[in-house]
């Protein structure tokens, strides 16, 4: 068990702090040891205040600048990227870093929806972290949801092929490292 990936869960601007215990809970759940940071400010660089939202980019630089091993952004604001009107969340695939965002995961949603979203939007950018690809799957948290409708319909676990692949890369990598 003393492989379980760490994870650093940084909130960004003003993420409801019951909805962060929740999430870290839920990541807790799905095997992975997860530590609360400190608050960081949002990057107002990063600000499109035309749009309203924040690039994606700008949050993941400070998830990428943080000292630990693998960072998950958590912010509240909403983010776009590239040529999208928004992201539900990005991450640096086989990198350290990924953010996702809840402004968009509240629509329609009671509190358990809502949770199931949130743990399903950071268990599929993590799962990027660790070098996943999108999954054809449509139950596998790696299926790429365009709409939360899709995000409600598949599960928050990865299915035994990603899961596998997961295994593989963590192998390769504590090799790597040791
Ligand atoms: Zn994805
Ligand atoms: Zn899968």
């Amino acid at each position: 068990m003393t492989d379980m990936p760490h994870i650093t869960l940084l909130p960004v601007g003003n993420p409801d702090r019951r909805a962060l215990d929740d999430l870290a809970q839920d990541l807790g759940g799905m095997g992975f040891v997860v530590e609360l940071a400190r608050r960081r400010a949002l990057p107002q660089r990063a600000l499109d205040a035309k749009r309203g939202q924040f690039h994606a980019d700008g949050l993941l630089g400070l998830a990428l600048s943080a000292r630990a091993e693998r960072v998950l952004a958590v912010t509240d604001v909403d983010l776009y990227a590239g040529d999208l009107n928004f992201v539900f969340g990005v991450a640096r695939p086989n990198g350290k870093a990924c953010v996702i965002s809840l402004f968009r995961l509240y629509l329609d949603a009671d509190e358990e929806r809502f949770r199931g979203r949130a743990l399903k939007e950071a268990m599929h950018e993590l799962g990027h972290t660790f070098g996943l690809g999108h999954c054809a799957d449509p139950c596998c948290v790696m299926w790429f949801s365009n709409t939360l409708g899709e995000t409600d319909r598949k599960g928050a676990s990865y299915c035994p092929r990603c899961e596998e692949t997961l295994r593989l890369a963590r192998i390769r990598s504590s090799g790597l490292s040791k």
